[in-house]
């Protein structure tokens, strides 16, 4: 079997991290079976769909680096198809024109309230044989209802909820086409998966009552229900269904928050699905490793502590050169002109062992870019003790004569403490400020890397005389 999967978001609003998991798995199915991935855009509700939802979801999945075999195919495209469909079932008799207005509907469902029955279509248009229907009433438009199944229930085996039965009696002829002939949701959905002959629907579980109807329909129309897999909801930290409402962040907010795309991914894959005690794997294991059977069937939870471990784990990792692209943006942001002064390349690889975000790392390294401070002669007494100058002499020579490595920077530190019998922060505290007005660096030989020999002994040069 040829492997195809689908995201079909609804592009109505805001677009979090539970969201896209749904576009992560059937993506990573794909991969791993050498099938197919589509982007659906589910925009038939046009009142609250818009272009820049559909912008966002786009742009994450690229940021992600979930790439599409087709798509993005858009609903309100293909309203000329559902019409289609919708009339051949009319001819076929799976589909009938209901002429029941609101208000009889409502006096229906009031009534069956009243009588603590499930509030539900009688089937009075409903075509039967030797039925005779009520006189089709003049100047109204009708709905479409599928001619649901009468007895009998559907059954799937979900992938991750298991076997799932529903009794045909639960389900009502469902409405597939409104007065003005526009499809609805259920049957759009139902239209699509046959026409993209998708194999596997891979959704969230808010859609397992909707299931049993499209399966429904599929059938009607001789087509294979594919496989479905209900993923559990995504919980937020304090264990909420995830929304916009209670603090939920997009993709795009990770990104600008200084988030790598892999550590993101990474993350996703973990919410809700496991190999074994696997934490940190590259998207190629993830494809490899992914299957069905091992989602999780209860809800995940999301963690923000651990997705800063893994962002972290993913920076600390990261070829410098690729990190330094990725920081650009943010240092720039900061006013750090990466192309005067020392190399970006550099001092990224200087910071990256400490910094969770990238906003980490461009903070840290804005003190590279700096001006060279400019000490009053009352600042260079508070901060360097006339007893310390001696050795800060002994230093800038020793550094001359260094070789330019990080190891001979050490070596020359050790040699100058050593002669003058003082301890490292004696003389490495006194350097940072000479270096850079404050006490917080990196480690002080790699910071001379970084900033340079020349540079670093004009700033030192200045504190002595
Ligand atoms: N459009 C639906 C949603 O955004 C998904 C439908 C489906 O996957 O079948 O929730």
């Amino acid at each position: 079997m040829h492997i195809r999967t689908r995201f079909a978001p609804s592009p109505t609003g805001f677009i979090h991290l539970g969201n896209l998991r749904s576009a992560l798995y059937p993506w990573a199915f794909a991969r791993h079976n050498k099938g197919d991935f589509i982007l659906r855009i589910e925009d038939t509700d046009v009142e609250r769909s818009t272009q820049e939802a559909v912008d966002v979801i786009i742009e994450g999945m690229s940021w992600l680096g979930l790439d599409l075999d087709e798509g993005p195919i858009y609903q309100m495209q293909r309203i000329d198809r559902y019409r289609e469909v919708v009339k051949q079932m009319l001819d076929s008799g799976l589909a009938y024109s209901c002429y029941m207005s609101e208000e009889e509907l409502n006096a229906l469902r009031d009534q069956q309230m009243a009588n603590k029955e499930k509030p539900r279509y009688n089937g009075l248009w409903r075509p039967e044989p030797g039925k005779t229907l009520p006189p089709i009433p003049e100047g109204v438009q009708p709905v479409i209802r599928f001619k649901n199944p009468i007895g009998g229930s559907v059954i799937w085996e979900d992938a991750v909820k298991g076997k799932i039965e529903i009794s045909n009696d639960e389900l009502d002829d469902l409405v597939i086409a409104r007065p003005d002939g526009t499809p609805t949701y259920n049957f759009c959905v139902v239209v699509d998966d046959l026409d993209m002959k998708i194999t596997h629907v891979i959704r969230g579980d808010d859609h397992v009552n909707n299931t049993p109807r499209q399966i429904n329909i599929m059938k009607a129309l001789g087509g294979m229900p594919p496989v479905y897999a209900h993923l559990p909801t995504v919980l937020n930290d304090a264990g909420e269904k995830m929304s916009k409402r209670n603090g939920a962040m997009s993709v795009r907010d990770y990104q600008k928050a200084g988030y790598l795309p892999e550590a993101i991914l990474n993350y996703l894959a973990r919410l809700g699905w496991s190999h074994g005690d696997a934490e940190v794997f590259t998207k190629e294991q993830f494809v490899d490793w992914f299957d069905l059977a091992s989602l999780g069937r209860s809800p995940a939870q999301h963690n923000p502590e651990k997705l800063l471990w893994l962002n972290h784990q993913y920076i600390q990792n990261a070829d410098p050169a690729k990190l330094a692209e990725a920081t650009k943006p943010f240092a720039h942001q900061l006013g750090i002109d990466t192309e005067n002064g020392p190399s970006f390349v550099e001092v990224v690889g200087l910071l990256k062992d400490r910094a969770n975000t990238l906003i980490e790392i461009a903070e840290g390294a804005k003190l590279f870019y700096l001006p060279a401070p400019s000490h009053s002669t009352e600042q260079i007494a508070a901060n360097i003790p006339e007893s310390i100058v001696p050795a800060l002499k002994d230093l800038i020579l020793a550094i001359q004569n260094a070789s330019a490595t990080k190891e001979a920077y050490a070596a020359a530190f050790k040699e100058v403490l050593a002669k003058h019998g003082l301890k490292m922060p004696a003389l490495a505290m006194p350097v940072r400020y000479a270096l850079f007005a404050t006490t917080q660096t990196p480690a002080i030989d790699s910071v001379l890397m970084v900033l340079g020999r020349d540079e670093a002994l004009k700033r030192l040069s200045k504190v002595v005389h």
